[in-house]
């Protein structure tokens, strides 16, 4: 059976937790995928992005987005068994069509050809086009970084939020992320949106009955509001006014007009079955920072120098480096297991 996955707000409900472990998390979201038609191969890369999410606490991008993905079906132009192609479009630039498929599985297509292309040429591009993504962008820069490679990644979304100055949604949430590699310790690694917050973190504080920070949104007639159902009726807003505005104005070109794809607007305007996925390019950049150093020069001294600037920052009472709650949450939960609200365990269980 379908349950809805709009975002209704659960009661009293919320306050029943339950357990699971990481790999069930895994199979909770792989056996659900596959009952609702996608593929072996793309629910299997959802679900490890998801288990990914629970393990480093990164709730609107667990469990939470079972439903959406189910939802993302409404749409006939989705193909959940999509298989992406590779292609090499120059000597550092690769192309991952993904088909109408989910960008998970296009990650996994491409990265692999990205990061021997970085190696090789110093400094290579991906552009995954045709792809559903409604994941966080860190994992991809993560993995690079892993290998030892600086990476960037950016995408637009739906429009919903509105530009500086304005009251109408035009850019997407658009994140962005980024990674540095790091001797013998996780990488550094930041992905943000251009928003104020994630639409996520709205549908999170809706389901759970919070209201929003000031700041997040404005409601349909451009009024400040920190009312979840109201700032997903009206805009979000940019961090940071017009320079948060600028950011998301540049992944709009990097993950838009660049790489031959949509527009958050233009996804917008295609989604006219409501399925509220977001469809459009992936573009991401990585970098081989061994072949950017000064003739001469240690090939690795880039990874303790920045390990001086890392400690400065952390000297001080306060502070911490972008990614270390994660690899924290990740110390944690590969014991304890992750915990999730019982309504949401039993929503995706009615899938199967
Ligand atoms: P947050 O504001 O929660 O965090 C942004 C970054 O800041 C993280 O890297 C975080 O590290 C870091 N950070 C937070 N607090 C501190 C601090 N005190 N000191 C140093 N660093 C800090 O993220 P957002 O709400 O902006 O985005 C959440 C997710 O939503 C992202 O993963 C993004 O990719 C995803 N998203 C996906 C979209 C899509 O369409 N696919 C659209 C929009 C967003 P840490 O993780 O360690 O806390």
């Amino acid at each position: 059976m379908i349950a809805n996955p709009s975002y209704t707000r659960l009661t009293n409900t919320m306050s029943k937790n339950i357990t699971l472990t990481l790999t069930q998390v895994h199979d909770l979201a792989q056996s659900a995928l596959q009952a609702q038609g996608f593929s072996a191969a793309q629910a299997g890369a959802i679900a490890a992005t998801i288990t990914k999410a629970e393990r480093d606490e990164c709730k609107s991008h667990g469990l939470f987005r079972v439903p959406f993905y189910v939802k993302a079906l409404a749409n006939p132009e989705t193909d959940a068994s999509a298989q992406p192609q590779l292609s090499s479009l120059a000597g550092s630039v690769v192309r991952v069509d993904a088909k109408h498929g989910f960008c998970p599985l296009a990650l996994q297509t491409g990265l692999p050809a990205l990061a021997d292309k970085a190696r090789e040429q110093g400094i290579a591009a991906l552009a995954i086009n045709n792809a559903y993504n409604i994941a966080a962008l860190w994992p991809e820069v993560e993995e690079l970084a892993e290998q030892g490679l600086v990476a960037m990644a950016f995408t637009c979304a739906n429009a919903y939020v509105a530009p500086a100055g304005g009251t109408k949604p035009v850019f997407g949430t658009n994140p962005m992320a980024f990674s540095w590699p790091r001797h013998n310790r996780p990488p550094l690694v930041f992905d943000q949106a251009s928003s104020a917050s994630a639409r996520g973190e709205i549908q999170l504080h809706l389901r759970d009955g919070h209201q929003l920070p000031e700041g997040w949104a404005i409601d349909a007639e451009g009024n400040p509001t920190t009312d979840p159902q109201a700032a997903l009726d009206g805009a979000q807003l940019p961090f940071g006014g017009y320079k948060g505005s600028a950011i998301a104005l540049m992944v709009e070109l990097l993950a838009g007009a660049l790489i031959g794809d949509l527009f958050s607007f233009e996804s917008s305007e295609r989604d006219i079955h409501g399925s509220g996925a977001p469809f459009g390019g992936e573009f991401v950049l990585a970098i081989n920072p061994a072949q950017l150093q000064q003739p001469g020069s240690d090939q690795e001294g880039y990874l303790s120098h920045a390990e001086t600037l890392f400690e400065r920052i952390l000297q001080q009472e306060g502070t911490r480096l972008p990614g270390d709650r994660r690899f924290a949450a990740r110390q944690v939960t590969a014991s304890r297991g992750v915990e999730i609200p019982q309504q949401l365990h039993e929503t995706i269980q009615e899938y199967i």
